[in-house]
């Protein structure tokens, strides 16, 4: 089992509602990229979200990025997830808005992460998801572009080098 890092007591989510736009809730049957229905001024139903809700911390709360890298503010919502069948963490990247991802400040942490960590993006609307995954050759990252998560991690995963991950 992997252990994520420790919320970043100096982040706090304050207005942002971001996740509940990009991620799906299950409880709710809320699909991703889909505003959910509860968001009015914050969350509507606080006292009573589903537990999904309750449990999630995105990666910018846990440290990920600068202070002002806030995702609504910068159009992505970063999150580690743990792969099970590969037993690593990685960080997957949804856009909040078509396009947002390859705006300056998104491509630059997502190279950032990229050098140390496979990294799964899911495009908003349209683009199809795809992932990055840091090759070393040589001393050097070269960054290599797939497009399927799974395959990926599969193919991978003897030459992939842990980076930051942390395990219990
Ligand atoms: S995306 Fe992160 S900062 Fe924004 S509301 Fe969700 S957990 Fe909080
Ligand atoms: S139930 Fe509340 S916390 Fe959960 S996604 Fe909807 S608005 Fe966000």
């Amino acid at each position: 089992m992997l252990r994520l890092p420790q919320l970043d007591s100096s982040r706090k989510c304050g207005p942002c509602t971001a996740c509940c736009t990009a991620l799906g809730v299950e409880e709710l049957n809320k699909p991703r990229g889909v505003i959910c229905k509860h968001i009015c001024n914050g969350c509507a139903i606080y006292a009573t979200r589903p537990e999904s809700c309750r449990t999630y911390y995105c990666a910018w709360r846990v440290g990920f990025g600068l202070p002002e890298d806030r995702p609504d503010k910068i159009g992505v919502v970063c999150t580690y997830v743990t792969s099970k069948s590969v037993g690593r963490r990685v960080l997957e990247i949804l856009e909040l808005w078509e396009g947002a991802a390859d705006e300056p400040r998104p491509s630059a942490l997502i190279k950032q992460a990229a050098a140390t960590q496979i990294v799964f993006i899911q495009g908003n609307k349209t683009r199809k998801p795809f992932t990055i995954i840091p090759q070393y050759e040589a001393g050097k990252i070269k960054l290599e572009i797939l497009n399927n998560m799974e395959a990926a991690l599969k193919d991978q995963l003897p030459g992939f080098m842990p980076g930051s991950t942390t395990e219990k």
